[in-house]
């Protein structure tokens, strides 16, 4: 048994399924997961000796890489001044600063302690700007474990949603309205049939947590239009793409701009956080201001805060996004060719340093292509490249991540690995 192997399984005893995320079991990837002793760039040292090049990064934070020393600098620096005030302290001002100069709609903004308190924070400051109950989200877009936004499912466009967890009463599902993604058509009918009674429509703009997607023509604009016909806040959920697409997000690659935005990962710099932002008239019905209640013990948390305005800083100062980019098409490129050769049929969605590759003979525009395409594939893929040393997602429907610790020579093996598991699928 490896040392994994075995923590494993006294962890099987302790904690739920073993894990404290479930996506970290391995289950979609039939593996035992291993355990992580140490992470230092693109790299994740195992506690059984091995190295892995990580493409998973924490979930996406790590732009950097792990460990990067400027962010390392700046959290030693604000342990040393106190682990936490409960009080109001300047990192906060600086964040607020930083947020506000590099997201478009960007007036004001709170802090959370995580993406799912930032997109729980936002719906329900649209209900109480609007006055009204009802949400539209996107089959397949991830907002984090908020009970009305744990629903996907129905088929058709006017389904209601029905929950996708045991515990989210169905009185909370029926207030969330669902739509497949890129279905501008259903938006449209969603909205002449609930009219006055929709508050907001929350989405991934670019979804990344069935693996990637991308927007097709008009469907970002028509949503836009929608929401101000209908006075309905349009919220992004930015958690993921914000800061890793580029300094603005998604909206430095697309023209459509929402009402309120929601922050998370790559702001923490490593370390827990979340945020929410946009137009002032809207984010001034908070309290103390207004009336929709948002609070935490730990919200703007001074070391978080440290961890986060380092990168954030970093990354005005380095602009990686062309090298980024540069990294995710030679993956893209070398990856859509071993496949052709191959004659299988893989769909390479890449943005930036975000790619997934699907199976699939038609396009994968929404999540009803997702789950239609193979995930065998991929499984087999994830296993020969993890035994080869490169660690992707440990799910065919999560986005991989670079990070600008990818250097060409991490590049080169990833290509080499994963060239070679496709040539023996
Ligand atoms: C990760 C993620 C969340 C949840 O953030 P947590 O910090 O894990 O709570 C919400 N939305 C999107 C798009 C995410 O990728």
């Amino acid at each position: 048994m490896s040392i994994s192997e075995e923590l494993f399984a006294r962890a099987q005893e302790l904690i739920p399924g073993g894990v404290n995320s479930p996506v970290r079991a391995f289950r979609s990837v039939g593996r035992s997961p291993f355990y992580t002793a140490s992470a230092e760039g693109c790299r994740l040292r195992t506690v059984d000796g091995a190295e892995l090049i990580d493409y998973v990064l924490t979930w996406g934070p790590a732009i950097f890489g792990h460990n990067d020393a400027e962010i390392r600098a700046a959290v030693s620096s604000a342990v040393e001044r106190g682990l936490g005030f409960g009080t109001n302290g300047p990192a906060e001002v600086r964040m607020a600063e930083l947020i506000r100069q590099c997201v478009p709609v960007v007036e004001k903004v709170r802090m959370t302690n995580s993406g799912t308190e930032a997109t729980m924070s936002a719906v329900r400051l649209a209900r109480g700007f609007t006055g009204r109950s009802k949400i539209v989200k996107f089959a397949g877009c991830f907002h984090g474990h908020v009970d009305s936004l744990l629903v996907k499912a129905g088929s058709g466009a006017l389904t209601f949603g029905n929950p996708d967890s045991a515990g989210v009463t169905p009185g909370v599902a029926a207030d969330t309205l669902v739509l497949e993604y890129n279905d501008a058509a259903g938006a449209e009918e969603i909205f002449a049939k609930f009219e006055e009674e929709i508050a907001a429509v929350i989405l991934e703009p670019y979804p990344g947590n069935v693996g990637l997607l991308l927007p097709e023509p008009g469907f970002l604009e028509k949503l836009r239009e929608l929401c101000t016909q209908h006075g309905a806040v349009l919220i992004f959920d930015e958690v993921m793409t914000g800061f890793r697409l580029s300094l603005q997000g998604t909206m430095g690659l697309h023209p459509v701009r929402p009402d309120l935005v929601c922050l998370g990962k790559i702001i923490g710099g490593g370390l827990p956080v979340g945020a929410f932002g946009g137009r002032a008239d809207i984010m001034d019905r908070l309290a103390p201001l207004g009336p929709v209640y948002q609070a935490g013990t730990f919200c703007g948390h001074p070391v978080s805060l440290a961890a986060g305005i380092a990168a954030l800083e970093k990354l005005l100062r380095d602009n990686p996004y062309p090298q980024l980019e540069r990294a995710g098409r030679c993956i893209r490129d070398a990856v859509t060719t071993a496949a052709e050769e191959k004659g299988m049929p893989l769909r390479f969605h890449q943005c930036g340093s975000m790619f997934t590759f699907f199976f699939s003979e038609k396009p994968v525009r929404n999540y009803r292509a997702v789950l239609a395409s193979d995930p065998e594939p991929f499984r087999k893929i994830f296993r020969e490249a993890l035994d080869a040393g490169v660690f992707l997602p440990p799910s065919p429907y999560e986005s991989a991540f670079l990070s600008t610790a990818h250097d060409a020579r991490a590049v080169e093996k990833t290509v080499e690995v994963l060239t070679a598991a496709i040539a023996k699928c």
